[in-house]
């Protein structure tokens, strides 16, 4: 029983749970696990720490329900099987979807979206959404011809850039145009062959982000990185014309969702911080809406994250997202509030 209910879940939008293994520093710290997963049940309880200092001592356990959850045992693979390849195949099939991984910093956003590049098992979604489109391609050889494109964005502050592009520092106009939707002007977009191909442009727009700034870790917990890939997909019709379809995918690491008014920020940085908090609440806003099904406008346009997603989130789009929690007590409050976060998208 979920003593913090949600709403009803609608099918196009799933919400998942992922705890990551207690790292070998937080072991030798002796940090205790707070965090307990039952997969079969979709249950994840948090439960109070029983160190004396917390000031959560003493505190209910809580328990919340999700369309599915992974404990510290979970595998890339079994992942990307249960919450990813239902999207990509509704992307080959001509729809668009997004996948976005939430979370604290630290709690494994990257790890689930990119992975570990050795060994193969450790590859996270992207790779493997690569993979996936590049062995669909291969086995309808013939019958359908494939267009498949790819690009890179991060939106820092409410400004976008183009990983791919040499100007990684210009910043980038978004447009909203009636006859196409949502545009971003001048961005980069690159025809691929194979996964090869996509996976050494991720690579090239990983490091134009590492080269735009000075500090890397402090810059990747504040922005939200979208790799969109685009497949265009052309079938003879039973008229013998062809019939051009196109889906699109989304794969968003989003920025840390940690309470940065906590950490002592001041003047610029904090200015910044509430922008990143309010963009990833307004990403809620539009998620927990169109799960409602209620409202007839979803309110995209409060924040440049949801107009720039608009066209892949609600109507015929899938969306999952996965909420990233670590195990350990130190992070009780942090967990709690992702775990209300992800329930209040469901
Ligand atoms: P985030 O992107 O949310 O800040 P990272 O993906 O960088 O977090 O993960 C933080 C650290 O924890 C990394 O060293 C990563 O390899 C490790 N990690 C995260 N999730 C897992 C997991 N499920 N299994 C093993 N290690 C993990
Ligand atoms: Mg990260």
């Amino acid at each position: 029983m979920s003593d913090e209910p949600g709403k009803g879940s609608s099918d196009n939008v799933q919400v998942a749970v992922r705890c990551r293994p207690l790292s070998s520093g937080e072991k030798e710290a002796g940090h205790s696990v707070v965090v307990s997963v039952d997969v079969e049940q979709g249950e994840v309880v948090l439960t109070p720490p029983t160190s004396a200092g917390s000031h959560r001592r003493g505190e209910q356990a809580r328990t919340f329900v999700f369309d599915s959850v992974f404990g510290p045992e979970s595998q890339q693979l079994d992942i990307y099987n249960e919450t990813a390849r239902p999207i990509v195949d509704s992307v080959l099939e001509g729809y668009n979807g997004t996948i976005f991984a939430y979370g604290q910093t630290g709690t494994g956003k990257t790890f689930t979206m990119q992975g570990e590049k050795e060994p193969p098992e450790k590859r996270g979604i992207i790779p493997n959404s690569f993979a996936h489109i590049f062995g669909h391609i291969a086995s309808c050889q013939g019958e359908t011809q494939f267009l498949v494109r790819v690009s890179y964005l991060e939106l820092y502050n409410e400004e976008v850039s183009d990983l791919l592009s040499k100007a990684v520092r210009k910043r980038l106009e978004v447009h909203v145009r009636p006859d196409v939707g949502v545009t971003v002007r001048d961005l980069s977009c690159f025809v691929v062959k194979n996964a090869d191909e996509m996976e050494k442009l991720m690579t090239i727009g990983d490091r134009n982000r590492h080269f735009a700034v000075t500090d890397m870790n402090e810059h990747s917990s504040r922005s939200h990185v979208v790799f969109s890939v685009t497949v265009e997909r052309s079938d003879v019709g039973p008229d013998g014309e062809p019939h051009v379809r196109m889906g699109k995918l989304n794969l968003v690491d989003l920025a840390g969702s940690e309470r940065q008014s906590k950490t002592g920020a001041e003047g610029e940085r904090l200015k910044e911080s509430m922008k990143i908090n309010l963009s990833l609440m307004m990403l809620g806003n539009v998620i927990s809406q169109l799960v409602d099904g209620k409202s007839k406008h979803i309110p995209y346009r409060n924040s440049k994250l949801t107009l720039l997603l608009q066209d892949s989130l609600g109507g015929n789009s899938k969306t999952v997202m996965i909420a990233n929690i670590g195990p350990a007590s130190y992070n009780w409050d942090e967990t709690l509030n992702t775990l209300r976060y992800a329930n209040r998208a469901k």
